[in-house]
This record gives C-alpha cells, sequence and structure tokens, in this order.
C-alpha cells in the first residue's frame, strides 16, 4: 500500500516542478545562480522521496544501494572537478541520464503492449542511447583522451545514413512485436548513431554538442514519462529538453555558426579545428614592470580575460590589480567574451570568486566600442577571441565568430606562457602587430609580479 493519496502525490510533483522552473529561472544570472541550484536540487529530492512515498515499490533495499552507490561516485567527482573541467562532468552526467532513461524504457517494454506507449519507448531508447555514447565521445575528446580534431572516414555519411535507417526499421519492429532481442539491436544501433554523430565534431565545438546532448537527454526523460505514466519526468525532460536547445542556439550564435554546420561541417570542410601550426615570426616582449608603467599611467584599461586566466587561477590577483588601479584613478572594465573559457558564462563564474563587481563586466556589444577609447587592451591568457581572423580570413576556422575588438586600443598587452595557439589552433596576427606586447608566464605568475611593480610606483 502506498503512502500517500493520488491527490497529495499530484500536488507535491507540482511542487517539484515548480522548483525546477524556479531553478532555471535563477541561473539565469550569476547572482542567483547558486540559489537557483540549490533550489533545482530541493525540486528533485522532493521528487524522488514522494516516488517512494507514492508507489508500490519492489526492490527498495536495491533501489537505495543504487542510489548510494551513485551517490558514492558521483559526489566526490563533482566536489574535486576542476572548473576547466566542467564541461566533461556536465557531459558525463548528462549522458548516464540518458542511458539511464534507454534502460528503463527497455526494462518497461515487456509490461506494456499498447502501441503509443511503444512508441515512447522506441523514443526513449533510441535518443537516450544517442545521448550516452554521444557523450562519451564528448568526454573522451575534452578529456583529450582521443584527438579533439574531426574524425571522419571515406564513406561516413553513408554508414551513418544506413544506421538511422536501420534504426528506424527496427524501432517499427520493437513497437510491432515488443520483442527484447529487437530492443538490444535497436539500443546497439542508437549506441552506433551516438558516435557516428560526434565524432566528426572538433576542436571547439565540442562544448556545444554536450548542450545539444543534453537537450536530447531531456526528450529522452521526458518520453519515459510517458513510458512510465509519470507526469513529472515528462516536465522535468521537457525543461532540459527546451533549456538545452535553447542554449545550444545561443552557443552556436555567440560563435557566429549553425547547429547544422558544426555537427556536420567537417564533412565540408567546415570544422573549428585549424591547424597548431605556429610561426617563428619575431614578436616584441615585455617585462612586468614595462607592463606595470603603461597601466599605471593609463586613463581607461580594458581586461580581457580568457581560458589561461582560469588554468592559471590568476582570478584573485586580476581582482586585485583592478582595485589596484581603480584607486590610483585608472578607469577600469573587464570585457567579457561569451565564448571566452571552456564553458558559459566561464569568466563570469570566475571573477566572481575573485568578488569583482558585475558592474565592471562588460557584455562583449557593449565594450566593443570602448576599445579605441581604451588606452591599453590587457588581455590575460585569451586567444581566440581577440583573434581578427574571425573577421578577416574567410578561410579561417572561427571565420564569422564575433570578437572582442581589443585591437583598436592604443596598446596591447598579452600574457600567456608560450606562442601557442588557443583552443581552435590557428595563430592569432594581433600577435605580431607593432602595437602589440607580450608577458611571457603562466597568468598568475605575470599577474603577481605586475601587481607588485605597480605598488612600487
Ligand atoms: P583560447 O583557448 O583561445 O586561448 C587560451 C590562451 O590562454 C592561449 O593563448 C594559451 O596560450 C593561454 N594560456 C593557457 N594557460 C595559461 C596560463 N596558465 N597562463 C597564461 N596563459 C595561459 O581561449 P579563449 O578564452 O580566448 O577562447 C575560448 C575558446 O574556447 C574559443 O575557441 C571558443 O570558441 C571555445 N569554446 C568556448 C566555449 C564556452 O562556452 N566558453 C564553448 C565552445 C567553445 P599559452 O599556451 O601560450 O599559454
Amino acid at each position: 500500500m502506498s503512502l500517500l493519496s493520488p491527490e497529495w502525490t499530484a500536488i507535491l510533483y507540482l511542487i517539484a516542478a515548480v522548483c525546477f522552473i524556479l531553478a532555471l529561472k535563477g541561473l539565469n544570472s550569476p547572482r542567483t545562480a547558486r540559489r537557483g541550484n540549490l533550489i533545482g536540487a530541493a525540486g528533485a529530492l522532493l521528487a524522488v522521496v514522494t516516488v517512494f512515498l507514492s508507489s508500490r515499490l519492489e526492490n527498495i533495499p536495491l533501489i537505495l544501494a543504487a542510489i548510494a552507490v551513485g551517490s558514492a561516485i558521483a559526489a566526490p567527482i563533482a566536489r574535486r572537478v576542476q572548473m576547466t573541467q566542467m564541461p566533461q562532468l556536465v557531459a558525463l552526467f548528462n549522458g548516464v541520464g540518458g542511458g539511464a532513461a534507454a534502460l528503463v524504457a527497455v526494462l518497461e517494454l515487456g509490461h506494456n503492449a499498447d502501441t503509443w506507449v511503444r512508441v515512447a519507448v522506441v523514443f526513449t531508447m533510441l535518443v537516450g542511447a544517442v545521448s550516452f555514447s554521444g557523450s562519451a565521445v564528448t568526454v573522451a575528446k575534452l578529456q583529450e583522451l582521443i584527438t579533439t580534431r574531426p574524425v571522419i572516414f571515406p564513406g561516413m555519411r553513408w554508414v551513418m545514413s544506413a544506421v538511422l535507417i536501420a534504426a528506424l526499421v527496427v524501432g517499427g519492429f520493437v513497437i510491432a512485436t515488443g520483442s527484447a532481442g529487437w530492443a538490444i539491436a535497436l539500443l546497439l544501433l542508437g549506441l552506433a548513431a551516438g558516435l557516428l554523430l560526434v565524432l566528426p565534431v572538433g576542436g571547439a565545438d565540442v562544448p556545444i554538442v554536450i548542450s545539444l546532448l543534453n537537450a536530447f537527454t531531456g526528450l529522452a526523460v521526458a518520453a519515459s514519462g510517458i513510458v512510465l505514466g509519470n507526469l513529472l519526468l515528462v516536465v522535468a525532460g521537457t525543461l532540459v529538453g527546451a533549456s538545452g536547445t535553447i542554449l545550444t542556439r545561443a552557443m552556436a550564435s555567440a560563435m557566429g555558426r549553425g547547429v547544422s554546420g558544426i555537427m556536420f561541417g567537417a564533412f565540408r570542410g567546415g570544422s573549428t579545428a585549424g591547424s597548431t601550426a605556429q610561426s617563428d615570426r619575431p614578436v616584441r616582449s615585455s617585462g612586468p614592470e614595462d607592463v606595470a608603467v603603461l597601466l599605471a599611467y593609463a586613463q581607461r584599461v580594458v581586461i580581457v580575460p580568457g581560458y589561461g586566466l582560469a588554468v592559471a587561477q590568476g582570478q584573485h590577483t586580476i581582482a586585485e590589480l583592478a582595485t589596484t588601479l581603480a584607486a590610483r584613478g585608472v578607469e577600469v572594465d573587464f570585457a567579457i567574451h561569451p565564448v571566452a573559457g571552456r564553458m558559459p558564462g566561464h569568466m563570469n563564474v570566475l571573477l566572481a570568486e575573485a568578488n569583482v563587481p558585475y558592474e565592471s563586466l562588460k557584455e562583449m556589444a557593449e565594450v566593443n566600442p570602448e576599445f579605441k577609447h581604451a588606452d591599453v587592451a590587457l588581455v590575460v591568457g585569451a586567444n581566440d577571441v581577440v583573434n581578427p581572423a574571425a573577421k578577416s580570413s574567410p578561410g579561417s576556422p572561427i571565420y564569422g565568430m564575433p570578437i572582442l575588438e581589443v585591437g583598436q586600443a592604443r596598446q596591447v598587452i598579452f600574457l600567456k606562457r608560450s606562442m601557442r595557439p588557443g583552443f581552435a589552433g590557428i595563430e592569432n596576427e594581433l600577435l605580431y602587430d607593432p602595437k602589440t606586447s607580450l608577458l611571457f608566464g603562466d597568468a598568475k605568475d605575470s599577474l603577481t609580479k605586475v601587481l607588485g611593480a605597480v605598488n612600487a610606483l
């Protein structure tokens, strides 16, 4: 016998659904994101407890054991993960969610002969399996366990088409017969489709595919809600599907690309994986004291943070440098490119950690007209997001991506360790510009030295 009446179950599910919506709303801004996350987690906890109280579950010890094992694995990983590895973690959790939905659907197949439920089962299995194997490939690429370049082989398009057609046919057999054998064949085809879909994606596009697969998992979970007759799963899955789709589109448009170009660009030679060749042309390098003088006697400085700042964990030092310069009367802003770093909002999160006031963070559209009034653009561990090739070289892999116009500032200073290119693997002409100087070294070390030199002036 269940402890909760259907009415109470519906009310608790409704509260959980409202929590999910409030969570998404909270995640809209860095100010409220932490609270949004907590509200979402509370909604998920409420939903799980409601399932236990409202259903006649079999095998409760086994279910609790599985929850304990999952939590024991996930919690330490989530605690220890570096900020720069967050996309991999999201991809991993997302893929496991898609895989779980697919397995639940397989198990439900034996219990339900309704045609429409079987259609939902087939959809869940196929999309869940695609999400699982596709996410596994994105994790391997971002973790550099396999090459980050597009992997394509002759005839890949045809193999992909054959797999998709076979999946549709086999899906039809599953609906008609409910056979476990056909269901396993469908799962295998879904896994193959996930691999074939994501292997050709390379370079800077992988995080966008993670977001797309996240939307897929949402849809698979929503369909599994139909299979299980659980309305909350339908609501939660639809929210994930819709928000994942919006995020995917927003990320793609920030990179100046279409989603289909990202998924199938490698077949047309349009992926963002470029060459990693470096030239040995001369550049102007500076010492920390020179940089300190330029900054301390400037009227306006725009700081452009990028992935390297996160790697170096230099956010506190850069915040201190900005405060020190401001105290000397320098007007200091941070220019935030939407895809700087390795995940959406990466720079906002990083700088919020160091208590940089939100008012100092300027979005690309707002800050770009300001560069021509800036005495110094200080580029710290950023490269692709300031690379003029995005505007001037039609053949370049990042061509079309809007950039921060740092080249318009009177002086440009790059803090980086070497002449290696950024994520897209292409050279940055701005490094060789006569008004550019480079301070080589780890960003945190360099910032510490510059800060010391400014204080000594
Ligand atoms: P990039 O990857 O272009 O450049 C990073 C720079 O940081 C490199 O020049 C590197 O040079 C330098 N660097 C690395 N480690 C350190 C360190 N410890 N100290 C100092 N410098 C360091 O980063 P951007 O932020 O400019 O661009 C982000 C890239 O990621 C873009 O290509 C974007 O498209 C892609 N991307 C981002 C997404 C997002 O959501 N944020 C999503 C999808 C893609 P060196 O090795 O010489 O030090």
